[in-house]
């Protein structure tokens, strides 16, 4: 189970950009890629995205929106330049990335996956840029 946040292209179709698949490495599409159908080249989208799990998607949702966030939500555009802030405070806050830190737990047969600071800043980044893509376009960030 994962959750996507990205920014909403409604108003707005994302810039894409093909590039030559991976499979043309020899010259001839594969026929069934996966990527790219057999066309040999792949369409690529200017707007970012981020896929986490959706406990470490609650998480780093929770950090920027400090509210227990549900599975899927909108932040919407007006909010955008509050939880830039929010986000550039958590940044350069070392101490409130730590709070949120979780090891690695085996239990029996249920396995969760820790984060750790690096991932958490990491991610934190990710949604920054979408943020600000969507500030650009004149649409929201959502969730599901
Ligand atoms: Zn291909």
């Amino acid at each position: 189970m994962s959750i996507t946040i990205s920014s909403r292209t409604s108003n707005h179709e994302p810039t894409t950009t093909e590039k030559t698949c991976l499979c043309m490495y020899d010259g001839k599409p594969e026929q069934d890629c996966y990527f790219c159908n057999g066309r040999g080249v792949e369409t690529v989208s200017d707007a970012p995205e981020v896929n986490m799990s959706n406990q470490n998607a609650l998480t780093v949702l929770e950090m920027i929106l400090e509210t227990e966030p549900d599975y899927n939500g909108t932040i919407s555009n007006n909010d955008i330049p509050k939880y830039l802030r929010r986000i550039m405070f958590l940044k350069n806050t070392k101490k409130e990335i730590g709070k949120n830190t979780r090891e690695t737990e085996i239990d029996k047969n249920f396995f969760s996956m820790g984060i750790d600071e690096e991932y958490i800043s990491e991610r934190l980044g990710q949604v920054e840029n979408i943020l600000r893509y969507a500030q650009e376009h004149g649409e929201d960030v959502s969730w599901s």
